[in-house]
Order: C-alpha cells, then sequence, then structure tokens
C-alpha cells in the first residue's frame, strides 16, 4: 500500500521552541503579494493568509525544515534560521 504525504508527516517528530524561526520581513509586502505563494508551496502547510487580520500566519511548529521557503517567497520576504539547537524536527524511523 502507498504512503500518503500524511502518512510520512506522521513519522516525523517535532520539539517546538516559544520563538519562531521562522519570520516575515514586511507585512505590507505580503499585502500587495498577488499571489500568495508561500500558501501552497510548504509541505507542512505553515503558512497562511488571514484575509481578516490581512497578515500571513506563520505555524512555525509544523516546519519540517524543507528550506523551500528561503528561496520560494518571489519577494524574498520569509527570514528562515534553523531553530536553536535541540528543537525542531527529528525522525523516528531512518
Ligand atoms: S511571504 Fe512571500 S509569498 Fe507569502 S504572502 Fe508574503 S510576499 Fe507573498
Ligand atoms: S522550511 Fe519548508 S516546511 Fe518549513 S516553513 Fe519553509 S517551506 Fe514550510
Amino acid at each position: 500500500m502507498s504512503q500518503t504525504i500524511s502518512d510520512k508527516l506522521f513519522t516525523i517528530r517535532f520539539k517546538c521552541d516559544k520563538v519562531s524561526h521562522l519570520t516575515i520581513k514586511d507585512r505590507d509586502v505580503c499585502i500587495r503579494c498577488t499571489t500568495k505563494d508561500c500558501n501552497f508551496f510548504c509541505p507542512a502547510d505553515v503558512y497562511e493568509w488571514d484575509k481578516k487580520q490581512k497578515l500571513t500566519t506563520v505555524a512555525f511548529e509544523n516546519c519540517i525544515e524543507c528550506g523551500t521557503c528561503r528561496i520560494a517567497c518571489p519577494s524574498d520576504n520569509i527570514e528562515w534560521v534553523y531553530p536553536k539547537g535541540g528543537y525542531g524536527m527529528s525522525f523516528k524511523m531512518g
């Protein structure tokens, strides 16, 4: 039986810091962004445009550290650093 992405993500463990390792640099840039690419390229659904508050929410606790958002935001508006030592993701298997 083939595994879904959700099945595979279930094999990852997270230890969350209280402070986000992902930062939106400039909220106004997101307001002007017409494509909201971050809502689509992140495999862990970390970014979501909140229409009401007019900001990009960042669920950094779900980040699997793939690094895509370092290069994929068309306006280079996401600051990405590795989580502090001892925090972040680890694999249950392999
Ligand atoms: S983070 Fe980048 S892709 Fe996402 S809404 Fe802001 S400017 Fe657009
Ligand atoms: S590093 Fe990957 S998983 Fe983490 S927020 Fe960026 S795109 Fe999503």
